[in-house]
């Protein structure tokens, strides 16, 4: 079987300078990076990569979560919501609630991307646990980026979480994939997708725009710059061995390749 439709579902744009995104390049210049999740519908379920950018925390960061994330305040000048919508919107649109949703795949747990967690109680969520133990003890620069009002709702009991190491097939039919990526955080993951007309690798973070992607030019805050390149090879090898196409998470080019939802790549 194969993923039927791939949905790309934009929830902000959040404007970094160049030289963060992608290491020491053009200092100075805006980076307008695209915030999305997919959605990915298959015959055996609903699966969501990525939950995009809460919109409770950019409405106050200062109550956010179990202890707040004040320093965000700051970074927030930068988000803009109004080109994007909440995963649940988003759903809406498409005609979904989000009980419908059966899986979260998390590629990270960065706050651009776990926000929105708590939509989807119902989902079972699967994350490499590398990221799940890391996200609650970050080291230095890192810790701006995991918001415990992101994510501690998978501490919960009510919670369905599988926490994974190494690969992993979600329907054992080889049509979604997950597989580490480490390096941007120590548990990152992309997700290799097939198609009825393609295969898509959503490389997630593994860099931050395309050139980045091209050159080995990570994010600046990356946690491991080493394991960082060894990741960005391994999705260069699987995309030549599965003639995929890889798309760069943040970067707008790579995301204008994509369709605007309600369109799909099928
Ligand atoms: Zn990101």
């Amino acid at each position: 079987m194969t993923v039927t439709s791939l949905y790309r579902l934009n929830t902000a744009e959040w404007t970094l300078d160049y030289s963060a995104a992608t290491q020491l390049q053009q200092p100075g210049e805006p980076y307008p990076g695209w915030c999305p999740c997919y959605l990915l519908e298959h015959p055996e379920g609903l699966v969501l990569f990525d939950t995009g950018v809460s919109r409770e925390m950019a409405a106050d960061p200062t109550t956010y979560g179990p202890n707040g994330a004040p320093h965000m305040v700051e970074l927030l000048e930068t988000l803009d919501l109004e080109v994007g919508q909440s995963p649940t919107d988003h759903l809406a649109a498409l005609g979904y609630v989000p009980d419908d949703v059966d899986y979260v795949v998390l590629s990270h747990l960065h706050t651009d991307h776990a926000g929105n967690i708590d939509s989807f109680p119902d989902a079972e969520f699967i994350v490499q646990k590398a990221e799940l133990r890391y996200a609650f003890w970050p080291d230095g620069v890192q810790s701006l980026f995991y918001l415990e009002g992101d994510f501690s709702p998978l501490r919960s009991h009510e919670y369905d979480v599988t926490a994974i190491t190494g690969e992993y097939d979600l329907f054992g039919d080889g049509s979604v994939v997950a597989f580490p990526t480490p390096g941007h955080t120590p548990g990152h993951q992309s997700l290799a997708v097939d198609l009825e007309s393609s295969t898509v690798i959503l490389a997630a973070d593994v860099a931050n725009s395309r050139p980045g992607y091209e050159n080995g030019l990570v994010a600046s805050f990356a946690w491991s710059l080493e394991a960082s390149l060894e990741s960005i090879q391994t999705v260069r090898d699987r995309a030549r061995l599965t003639d995929a196409d890889v798309i760069v998470h943040h970067d707008p080019a790579d995301q204008e390749r994509l369709p605007d939802p309600p369109e799909a790549l099928r």
